[in-house]
């Protein structure tokens, strides 16, 4: 399949160059040390330096299956999955709409996350939220399409999680295949969490921790597994307890956790998603939650 329209088979993933498999580096981190646990970093953060983190994993199939139709996708006003979409718009060259929640967001200047996507010639259309609320609804899609000049889009749900993207992001299961004993992630939409361990071999597990509050992952992520597979696969759990009161909420002690932990490893800690995953990870170890020997795998996904 061709995003560019060419004939020399040519994929979207070859022209965004990007660096796969990505590494996997083990630290050194006493508070793991302690327990007899190792402590390895998937740096999917080093994928590519315009799409962030897992979202190249997420957008790839995606864009293969829209075959340079315009790409209909929706967020809020911070979201990676539309600044990714705007970003893979503008270097494969196919057009981008984003559709985001709440008009009052449209007001100049635009929050620099959306003025990244405008810059990335992606067109934004701004909606309430009720409306927002509704989107997967039949009509209401179609409408929204109509009222952003997109009508023969190709659409990608809100967080890019679909079946296509689920599949894409088994790779990063079989990536880490025999070199790990437990994956962990930070979950959104959970689609990731769903391909990854689908992914992973005979004797692995994974391990998910949602940033959003609710409690609605475990279902979502076995849905996307049905969607994608047939069925649940792989042996996953999630730890509820490391959402910081939810999406981008955050605590004093979370940010003072984040800044040793960038201090200790010399590598940048990301806010929403990663530092909440990492936090998790340390109160797990100190908890005693795995054998001596266990290597944990820690996504990092920007
Ligand atoms: C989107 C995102 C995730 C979560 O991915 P889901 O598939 O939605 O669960 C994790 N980390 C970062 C940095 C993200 O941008």
């Amino acid at each position: 399949m061709r995003a560019t329209g060419d004939n020399d088979g040519v994929t979207s993933a070859d022209i965004l160059s990007p660096r796969l498999p990505s590494p996997l580096e083990e630290v050194a981190d006493d508070r793991f040390a302690r327990q007899g646990v190792r402590l390895l970093l998937k740096r999917d953060d080093l994928i590519h330096p315009e799409l962030i983190g897992n979202k190249w994993r997420k957008l790839v199939p995606n864009i293969e299956a829209a075959a340079g139709r315009p790409v209909l996708t929706f967020g809020g006003a911070y979201s990676n999955h539309l600044r990714a979409t705007a970003a893979a718009g503008r270097l494969l060259g196919f057009p981008t709409v984003g559709v985001v929640r709440g008009e009052e967001l449209a007001a100049r200047p635009l929050n620099p996350s959306l003025a990244r996507c405008t810059a990335d010639g992606m067109r934004l259309h701004f909606v309430d939220r009720s409306t927002y609320r509704r989107k997967t609804e039949p009509e209401v899609l179609a409408a929204l399409a109509r009222a952003a000049g997109a009508e023969h889009a190709y659409v990608v749900p809100e967080g890019g999680s679909n079946a296509a993207a689920v599949r894409g992001c088994r790779a990063l299961g079989e990536e880490l295949r025999g070199r790990a004993d437990l994956v962990a992630i930070a979950c959104g939409t959970g689609g990731t969490l769903a391909g990854l361990a689908a992914g992973l071999g005979a004797g692995q597990r994974a391990l998910g921790v949602p940033v959003l509050r609710g409690g609605f992952l475990a279902g979502e992520a076995e849905r996307l597994q049905t969607e994608a597979f047939g069925g649940r696969r792989g042996d996953w759990s999630l730890d509820e307890r490391f959402h910081f009161g939810g999406y981008a909420r955050t605590a004093p002690g979370l940010d003072d956790f984040a800044r040793d932990f960038e201090d200790r490893h010399g590598m940048a800690v990301e806010r929403l998603y990663v530092a909440k995953l990492l936090y998790g990870l340390v109160e797990l170890a100190t908890e005693g939650a795995w054998e001596r020997g266990t290597r944990v795998a820690a996504v990092i996904t920007a």
